[in-house]
């Protein structure tokens, strides 16, 4: 059997009950060294298949062959692996082999993020990824225009990376040409993880920061978001 987990965003505080039984049960954990590093103290000792980046094909590959040899096999991602994680392409790479296969979800980073700095998503929300490795640009830039047009609260994932420092500069200033300058936007770093941090402010400030890089992420506020307490709120619209 091959389990896809998602171990939610850092320390093992994080992850559900199912997760963490699951991975107990499986014969090998297979992931992203970093993510394996985040679980392998918490559990019995076990075959750790460790890869790189850029790996997931080659993961999931493996996975389907350790599994159709009788083992069982989780390969974890962080958060969700529903969510820009593993279980898509698992799924895909497993089509018409009859192998079972066991999704089991985790807090994504939108949800924890969210947690830290208030209670922006209480109302609709979109997550768009800024990764253009597998999206053209053009699609991004038409979904960032379309969620402000539908005043979206809106969570990017991979805001800003090595190879494309940019990207988020270039998103923000598309969202500019639909929200206020003054927009109450937050970002979360390394969630759970050593050396969190955290930070609310309008989305022109946000928009040249120098704060986000991949392990970042950022939640734009819709046209109702405020700031109170150091908190951004979204509200949902009781009347009180
Ligand atoms: N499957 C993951 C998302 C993977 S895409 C999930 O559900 O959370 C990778 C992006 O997720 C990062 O670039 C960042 O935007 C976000 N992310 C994942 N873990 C994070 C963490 N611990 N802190 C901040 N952002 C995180």
């Amino acid at each position: 059997m091959i389990y896809v987990i998602g171990i939610g965003p850092g320390d093992i505080k994080g992850i559900t009950i199912e997760a963490l039984e699951a991975l107990k049960s499986c014969d090998i954990i297979s992931g992203y060294k970093v993510y394996v590093d985040l679980v392998k103290d918490f559990l019995p000792p076990k075959n750790f298949e460790v890869y790189p980046m850029k790996s997931e094909i080659k993961r999931c590959q493996d996975a389907l062959k350790f599994s159709l040899a009788g083992k069982d096999i989780a390969l974890i991602s962080s958060g969700d692996g529903g969510v820009y994680g593993m279980a898509g392409l698992m799924l895909e790479i497993a089509e018409g082999t009859g192998q079972e296969i066991k999704i089991i979800p985790g807090v994504t980073a939108a949800n924890s993020a969210g947690a830290i700095l208030g209670a922006p998503l209480m109302n609709d929300y979109v997550t768009i990824s800024l990764s253009d490795l597998m999206t053209s640009w053009e699609i991004i830039e038409k979904r960032l225009s379309a969620a402000c047009e539908g005043d979206f609260v809106i969570c990017l994932y991979n805001p800003a990376s090595h190879h494309r420092p940019e990207n988020f500069k270039k998103a923000c200033e598309i969202l500019l040409k639909y929200k206020s300058p003054e927009t109450p936007c937050g970002y979360v770093r390394n969630i759970k993880r050593s050396e969190e941090t955290h930070e609310i402010m309008t989305l022109e400030k946000i928009k040249t920061c120098g704060k986000i890089d991949m392990l970042t992420t950022v939640i734009i506020g819709n046209s109702q978001t405020y700031i109170s307490n150091g908190k951004l709120i979204t509200p949902r619209g009781y009347k009180i």
